[in-house]
């Protein structure tokens, strides 16, 4: 099951995508003093980039892309060191793979996002990056982050898929790094089935992503092209479809994250008093998406007991989204593409990918559960709880359910 967006997907979307049927015209570029051409990508960028008081965004096709164009608009690539959490989706740590450079796993500490002290431990020569990725609706400790990035100049970028629309310090998310990335898949904040989204404040990294994304073009093919094309890109557009629905989803992203904000607030108070329970850290409580509520329990063994009641899991178990479960990794080593002839001859670094290596995170995912208040997803380890059109009485059974289950294990 899907994020908050799909459950409000109406006639406005509709609207939108006629409007681009009815012109017939899908591709994201066109003549714009001819009135068939409706522009919604161009129009979707400008509206974001004001909105998130971001001075560039460029739409494409889906949050993989998006972190793909990012890191290698920021020159990463053979032989770089990128840090990432062990708690993330494996685009993360694809998406680094596929800039040919080495992910390196770091530890979550209690906001179940990069632990700042752990990151640290992990810079190395090769180091050129820091993965902030903001999971499950909430910032990353992005004070610390920054901090560290600047003390050892590595490069920010904040991958911010399953946060879009949030803030910290009352900054979008996303805008707060070198560059950031958004994804519009149906498990996100708002979605158009895929789509994805960078946004930078610098003028020479919009034109490589740009350029990244598009074959080498300059930004929205204006200008010079032929003869003056300088990197090798790829098609990661989006069509005029996709940024159709988007408009229609990104005018409703305030409405859809006031009410997530409401349902969260309602079940978190009434479960508030239970002894031995506690809540994820939330880095900045005013910017959070509030699409989930996690909570820990005392430990391993009563979480999945309760999990196992509420017939859902603990995010350990969750599958996707943790280092231990990603087999396609585990056990490579690396990553490190040394003997590729075209990869960094010189990279002589170290990462591992094994199971149980991260041990603060293990103990700290084995206690905690994904209550669904926005994205009801198994994936996710969310079977449990409620979603956007989630009436107050519908809230409250479920909170007497978990209460329920809390006294029954605890
Ligand atoms: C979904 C997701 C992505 C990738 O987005 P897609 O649009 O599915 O390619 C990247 N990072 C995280 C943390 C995600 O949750």
């Amino acid at each position: 099951m899907p994020g908050p967006g799909y459950y409000w997907i109406g006639k406005e979307e509709e609207e939108e995508l006629i409007d681009v049927i009815r012109a017939g015209y899908l591709f994201r570029y066109g003549d714009v003093k001819d009135p068939s051409f409706r522009h919604k990508v161009k129009t979707l960028e400008e509206e974001l980039s004001k909105n998130f008081n971001v001075k560039y965004a460029l739409a494409v096709s889906s949050g993989t892309a998006a972190l793909i164009t990012a890191m290698s608009a920021a020159g990463i690539g053979p032989g770089d060191e990128v840090i990432v959490p062990g708690y993330t989706f494996i685009a993360s740590i694809s998406s680094i793979v596929f800039c040919n450079a080495v992910p390196i796993l770091a530890e979550v500490d209690e906001s179940l996002t990069l632990d700042p002290a752990d990151v640290e431990k992990k810079i190395t020569p090769y180091t050129k990056a820091i993965m902030a990725v903001h999971m499950i609706g909430n910032q990353c400790n992005l004070e610390k982050l920054q901090e560290l990035a600047e003390k050892n100049k590595l490069l920010l970028i904040e991958d911010t898929a399953q946060a879009f629309g949030g803030s910290y310090r009352g900054k979008r998310l996303g805008t707060i790094g070198l560059l950031g990335t958004y994804s519009f898949n149906i498990f996100k904040t708002i979605n158009a089935g895929d789509g994805g989204l960078v946004v930078t404040d610098d003028e020479e990294l919009y034109k490589k992503s740009f350029a990244f994304h598009d074959q080498g073009h300059f930004p929205l093919r204006c200008g010079v092209e032929v003869g003056n094309r300088s990197i090798i890109g790829q098609n990661f557009r989006m069509t005029e479809l996709t940024a159709a629905v988007l408009l229609a989803q990104f005018r409703k992203l305030d409405k859809i994250i006031k009410r997530l904000k409401a349902l969260k607030a309602r079940f978190k108070e009434q479960i508030r008093d239970i002894k031995d329970l506690e809540f994820r850290r939330i880095n900045d409580p005013e910017g959070e998406c509030s699409t989930i509520l996690t909570v820990f329990l005392p430990d391993k063994k009563s979480a999945d007991a309760a999990a196992e009641k509420l017939k859902t899991t603990t995010v350990s178990h969750s599958g996707w989204h943790v280092y231990n479960n990603m087999e396609q990794i585990l056990g490579m080593k690396t990553i490190n593409l040394r003997s590729n002839p075209l990869k960094n001859q010189h990279y002589r670094g170290n990462a591992t990918y094994a199971k149980g290596m991260l041990q603060q995170t293990d103990r700290l995912l084995e206690r905690a559960i994904n209550i669904s208040v926005g994205v009801v997803d198994a994936g996710l380890g969310s079977a449990f709880g409620i979603n956007l059109n989630s009436s107050e009485e519908e809230v409250d059974q479920q909170v007497k359910q978990f209460k329920r289950v809390l006294e029954e294990v605890l």
